[in-house]
């Protein structure tokens, strides 16, 4: 039987139809050039446990930025706030990989979600973990019941011989003392987390926890606690989207991270969760397709009238 969530889902797929073609798929990082565009795909995860799905849903896709929410929040539940001592959480109004106010601000980086941020999360974690590509596959393949889920070596590959500028980076970091583990290290650790493959499905069911005080609805596991929850929602509602972490707000008014995959996972507190992937970006690297389906998903549902608290 359908329901009103089936019917908003259904009528979000037929008006993305005319939009593709519109933006550019990531070609920064070889293997990404390679996705065939015209794809969308959309799930929701609700909190009392049912998922609604359309489109593309269950093809893999390379989560990229949105790695950068999981290993954020692995890295505050190993040091807590002391994270807060090598990282901000002001949003950055630059670029995802912009590093003009490293310099200014002594190698601390604006938040965990630019690429700088999450440079210095990875650092942490591979300080604790020997192989930290399996500590995070191990925590996604828990949130998802899936244990195939895995990284794509092409993909790490490509982006690993290319990633001079978040290389740049960390050696910048580090020449303020802010960066711990030899750059090439952490490099290979982020290019592997950046390359893990998972569905709008998966993912929406991975960050369920953030919709629902921290606990995890299929595992039963306490991820965060509810106070833990609230503060990540809030740094994904004002760093979530790069430099258009302002406009994403007033557009959809939720907490979200974007990755140049073209993926968007978006939180509904109380409510559930939003995965939404379509390949082709705008100029700010974030999914053209994907920013306007959970803009009309908001006004289609109501949701967003609701607090965020
Ligand atoms: N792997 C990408 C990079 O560091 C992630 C960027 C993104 O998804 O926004 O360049």
């Amino acid at each position: 039987m359908s329901t009103s969530v089936d019917l908003w889902l259904a009528t979000i797929f037929e008006e993305v139809q005319p939009l593709f073609g519109k933006g550019r798929v990531a070609d920064y990082i070889p293997a990404l050039a390679r996705v065939e565009p015209n794809q969308f795909g959309m799930a929701i995860a609700m909190v009392d446990g049912r998922h609604y799905a359309v489109g593309d849903a269950h093809v893999l896709f390379s989560i990229q930025s949105i790695s950068k929410l999981f290993t954020f929040v692995l890295a505050l539940k190993l040091i807590g706030d002391d994270i807060w001592q090598r990282i901000g959480r002001e949003p950055s109004g630059n670029a995802f990989n912009s590093m003009v106010q490293l310099e200014t601000e002594h190698g601390i980086p604006r938040n965990p979600f630019i690429n700088a941020g999450a440079l210095v999360v990875t650092d942490i974690l591979t300080q604790r973990y020997a192989h930290l590509d399996l500590a995070l596959l191990n925590f996604l393949r828990r949130m998802t019941d899936s244990p195939d889920l895995n990284w794509n070596k092409e993909v790490a590959k490509s982006e690993r011989d290319t990633a001079h500028r978040n290389m740049a980076m960390a050696y910048f970091m580090k020449s303020f003392g802010n960066f711990v583990n030899s750059p090439e290290l952490v490099l290979d650790n982020y290019c592997r987390q950046c390359a893990t493959e998972m569905s709008c499905t998966q993912l929406a069911q991975a960050a369920i926890f953030l919709a629902n005080d921290g606990l995890d609805i299929g595992s039963g596991e306490q991820v965060l606690t509810s106070e833990a929850a609230r503060r990540v929602n809030a740094l994904l509602l004002t760093c979530g989207a790069y430099d258009a972490a302002g406009d994403y707000a007033y557009r959809i008014g939720l907490p979200l991270k974007t990755g140049v995959g073209g993926g968007i996972v978006a939180v509904i507190p109380n409510i559930g969760t939003v995965c939404v992937w379509s390949p082709e970006l705008d100029a700010k690297g974030n999914s053209l397709i994907g920013g306007y389906a959970l803009e009309r998903l908001m006004q289609l549902s109501g949701w967003g009238r609701m607090s965020l608290a």
